[in-house]
C-alpha cells in the first residue's frame, strides 16, 4: 500500500468503525476481534511477550519504568535504549524506523519507535478523529508544540489538507507572524499557548481550536473561548499514543479503536487508564499505566458516538498529593480537588499555582495584585481540602507573577515532594 492510500484507508476505516449511531454492543464485538488478532499475532513479534499468553488479563501491567527498563524487549527491531537515543539526538532514524521522545526532565523521558506505515495509519485516524469534513471544507491545521513529531511528516499530502508546525520552543514572536500568514483553520497546541493566542494576537480566526499536551483547566478554556468563540476540542495524545479526542458537541471520546482501555480507580470516580495499542505492531504496548488521571462520563453523548466520553483528563496522576494520615491510613488528594477550591474561592482569580514543596508544606502561589480579601478566602477554602480529610499540612500563601514559560509545560498543580525511597 503507498502512504497515502494508507492515510485514506484508516481515515476513511476510522470514519466507519467509530460512527453515530453504532450500537455500543456491535463496537464492544468488533474491538474484541481486533484485540484477539492483536495478541496472537504481533504482540509474540518482541522478546518481552515471546512466551506470554494470548489474553490480556494474563499479561502484567507494565508502566514507562519497564519499557525503558529494557526497550529492545519491546519493539520488533530489538532497538535498546542506547541505539535509541543517539538516534533521537541524531537523525531521529533507525532505518525505516522514527524514533522519538517523550517530552521531560532528563530520566524521566520515554523513547518511542514507529514506522512509516503505522505513521501513515496515526494520521489519518486522527484526521477523522479532528477535522472529518477536511475534504469538504478544506483546512489548514498549525500545530504547536514543544518540539516536532515524527507523526507530522508526511501530512502535506493534499491540497484539501495543509499542515503546519510551529516549534513553541524558539517563542512567540520567532513564528506568530508566520501563524498568522497561514491563517489556520483549526490550530492544535496547549491550552496555555492558546491562552496566550488568545491574548496577543487580533487576526487569527480559526474555525476549532483543540488544546493538547498538557491538562485543560477551566481558566484557561473561558479565555480562549470568549476569543475566538465556539467550543475548544481537546486532543489527548502522549508518547504512548492518541487516546482521546473532542467530538462535534465537545465531549472527549477515548481512541477505543486504537486502543484497548482498562482503568484503575484511584479516588471518588476518577481512575489510572491501563492502555493497549491495537494498532502499534513495531513497539509493543499492553497493559500500560498511564501517569494520567481521567474522570469517566456516566451519560452517553448527543454525537451518537459508540465511543466511551470522558469527563476530565484531570492532570497527571503523580501531581497528586499522597498522605500518611495519623490513623494510618493513606489519602490521596487529586488536582482537581484542589484547584476547584481555589477557583471557586474568588471568581477574580485567573491563574494559581499549588505546589507541594515538603511533605507537609503546601505553597498556593497567587498573582501579586489580587485583592487580599480574595487570596485569604482562597487559601482557607484549599485548607479546607485537607481538613476535611483529617490532614493539617502547613500552607502558605506565596504572591509572584506567574510568567509563561515556554520550555516547561504547565502544571499548576505540582507535587516537588518524594518521599524517601519512594519512586
Ligand atoms: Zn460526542
Amino acid at each position: 500500500m503507498t502512504g497515502r492510500l494508507r492515510i485514506a484507508s484508516a481515515f476513511a476505516q476510522t470514519l466507519w468503525t467509530c460512527r453515530a449511531g453504532r450500537p455500543r454492543a456491535a463496537f464492544e464485538r468488533w474491538q474484541a476481534g481486533i484485540l484477539r488478532s492483536w495478541l496472537e499475532r504481533d504482540l509474540p513479534a518482541v522478546g518481552f511477550y515471546r512466551n506470554a499468553p494470548p489474553r490480556l488479563e494474563a499479561l502484567p501491567v507494565i508502566d514507562k519504568a519497564t519499557v525503558m527498563a529494557d526497550f529492545a524487549a519491546f519493539n520488533r527491531g530489538r532497538i535498546s535504549a542506547e541505539e535509541g537515543w543517539r538516534a533521537f539526538e541524531t537523525t531521529g532514524r533507525i532505518g525505516e524506523v522514527s524514533i522519538g521522545a517523550s517530552t521531560g526532565t532528563s530520566g524521566n523521558r520515554a523513547l518511542y519507535a514507529i514506522t512509516g506505515a503505522e505513521q501513515e495509519r496515526w494520521l489519518g485516524t486522527i484526521l477523522a478523529k479532528a477535522v472529518p469534513r477536511f475534504l469538504v471544507e478544506p483546512e489548514r491545521v498549525a500545530v504547536i508544540l514543544p518540539q516536532n513529531s515524527a507523526l507530522y511528516d508526511g501530512a502535506n499530502r493534499s491540497r484539501l489538507l495543509r499542515l503546519a508546525f510551529f516549534d513553541l520552543r524558539q517563542g512567540f514572536e520567532r513564528w506568530l507572524p508566520a501563524l498568522e500568514a497561514f491563517a489556520p483553520t483549526t490550530i492544535v497546541a496547549p491550552p496555555r499557548v492558546l491562552r496566550h493566542l488568545a491574548e496577543q494576537s487580533e487576526r487569527l480566526q480559526p474555525r476549532r481550536l483543540f488544546a493538547g499536551a498538557e491538562t485543560l483547566d477551566a481558566v484557561d478554556r473561558t479565555v480562549i473561548e470568549a476569543r475566538f468563540g465556539g467550543k475548544l476540542g481537546q486532543i489527548y495524545m502522549a508518547t504512548e499514543g492518541l487516546f482521546a479526542v473532542s467530538c462535534a458537541e465537545g465531549r472527549l471520546h477515548l481512541a477505543e479503536d486504537a486502543n484497548f482501555f482498562e482503568f484503575e480507580p484511584v479516588a471518588d470516580r476518577l481512575v489510572a487508564p491501563l492502555v493497549t495499542g491495537l494498532r502499534r505492531r513495531f513497539q509493543i504496548m499492553a497493559r500500560y499505566r498511564m501517569n494520567d488521571l481521567l474522570r469517566l462520563s456516566e451519560r452517553p453523548c448527543a454525537c451518537g458516538s459508540p465511543l466511551r466520553a470522558v469527563d476530565e483528563v484531570v492532570g497527571r496522576m503523580d501531581d497528586a498529593f499522597l498522605f500518611d494520615r495519623a490513623d494510618g491510613a493513606q489519602l490521596l488528594v487529586t488536582p482537581d480537588v484542589m484547584r476547584n477550591a481555589v477557583l471557586d474561592a474568588a471568581r477574580e482569580i485567573t491563574d494559581f499555582r499549588i505546589l507541594r514543596e515538603e511533605r507537609d508544606r503546601i505553597v498556593l502561589v497567587l498573582k501579586p495584585e489580587l485583592a487580599e480579601e480574595s487570596a485569604r478566602v482562597a487559601l482557607r477554602a484549599l485548607g479546607q481540602v485537607f481538613s476535611q480529610r483529617g490532614l493539617s499540612p502547613e500552607i502558605v500563601l506565596r504572591r509572584e507573577a506567574m510568567a509563561f514559560e515556554v520550555h516547561r509545560k504547565l502544571r499548576r498543580v505540582e507535587n516537588r515532594f518524594q518521599p524517601e525511597g519512594g519512586a
